[in-house]
Order: C-alpha cells, then structure tokens, then sequence
C-alpha cells in the first residue's frame, strides 16, 4: 500500500509509515473505517415511513457499499427488510378492509 502522507509504497503491515514517520491506517484492508454511504441512511430512514422509496434507495445504497467498500450494507439491508415487511403490511390491511367492506354489503 502507499503513505497517505507522503505518498511512499510501504509494507502492508506497517503501522508507521518508516518514510514520514506518520500513523498508517489502512482503510483498504477495514472497508467500514467509518465512512457510511448515505444513501443506505436515507434508505433506512425512509423505509419507516414511504417503503417504496426506502427499498430503492436501500437497494442502490447497499450496492454502492459493496461496491466502494463503504459502511452501511448492514443499514442498507435493515431498509430493504422493514421497507419490504412495510409493503406487506399494508398489503395485508388492505385486503382486511376490502375483505370487511365486502362482508358488509
Ligand atoms: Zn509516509
């Protein structure tokens, strides 16, 4: 891997960077070094409330984090999970109300 530093190829174990002197953390090796992809947090939030929007937004988000090495795939996931048992919800009452204003005519 390189310094972030300086800039200089340094061994991948390095914990100091023997060039410069400075910390090594090497985000390359830990993906989820803290930096969560904001689309998996919209994702999640709006999964509460328009499920719709939350499994798009869950479902792009969660692909981003694979694919960037980004935190958040585990939030990502979490909105695709409540968005989809929101839909079924709301599936479900609605064929409760239609059952019941059909036993009622
Ligand atoms: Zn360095």
């Amino acid at each position: 891997m390189f310094c972030k530093n300086c800039g200089k190829e340094i061994d991948d174990r390095a914990v100091i960077c023997p060039h410069c002197g400075v910390a090594v953390t090497n985000d390359a090796l830990t993906p989820s070094s803290g930096k969560m992809n904001a689309l998996a947090i919209v994702g999640f939030v709006l999964s509460f409330f328009v499920s719709i929007a939350g499994l798009i937004c869950s479902i792009i988000g969660r692909k981003q984090c694979n694919k960037r090495g980004e935190g958040g795939s585990g939030l990502a996931l979490a909105g695709i999970v409540i968005s989809a048992v929101g839909m079924a919800i709301r599936v479900i009452y609605l064929f409760i109300v239609i059952v019941g204003v059909l036993a009622a005519l």
